[in-house]
């Protein structure tokens, strides 16, 4: 089995949508990216490519390419599970925490959770969707994202 860890973090901005683990979510702002600036598929992607040593989502998808601009993140994921599934792997569970000040996730957790294990391939009981506010990080203006992935031989 291997294991993976990816993390993100993207600042919110005014006038673009909100796109959280492909869902999106009703705010006055979104976060802003070259991509849609989904802060959790990110953080799932270089979780997959880092679980099996494939790089980072920039040597995949480099922000300098005009090409990824405003691109649905649900690519980056599909070339991660792609990697994944030629190293001879497939996904047990993935847990994540996103930190955030607003919107709140828990009413939007579930819709999340779908979403994300839809996109995987995987039960939605085997995707966890935590969230936290940054209390005391001073971070109020951004949205951050933790994974682990755990894989397993195909
Ligand atoms: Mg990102």
């Amino acid at each position: 089995m291997r294991i993976g860890y990816g993390w993100d973090s993207h600042e919110f901005k005014t006038g673009v949508p909100l796109m959280i683990g492909g869902v999106r979510l009703p705010h006055d702002k979104g976060l802003a990216g070259h991509s849609d600036g989904d802060v959790l598929l990110h953080a799932i992607t270089d979780a997959l490519l880092g679980a099996v040593a494939a790089g980072d989502i920039g040597s995949f998808f480099p922000p300098s390419d005009p090409k990824w601009k405003g691109a649905d993140s649900a690519i980056f994921l599909k070339e991660a599970l792609k990697q994944v599934k030629e190293k001879g792997y497939r996904i047990e569970n993935v847990d994540s925490t996103l930190i955030l000040d607003a919107p709140k996730i828990g009413p939007h957790a579930k819709t999340i959770q779908a979403r994300v294990a839809e996109l995987l391939g995987i039960a939605p009981d085997a995707v966890g969707i935590k969230a936290k506010t940054p209390e005391g990080m001073g971070t109020d203006n951004a949205a951050i994202a933790h994974v682990a992935v755990l894989l397993v031989k195909a």
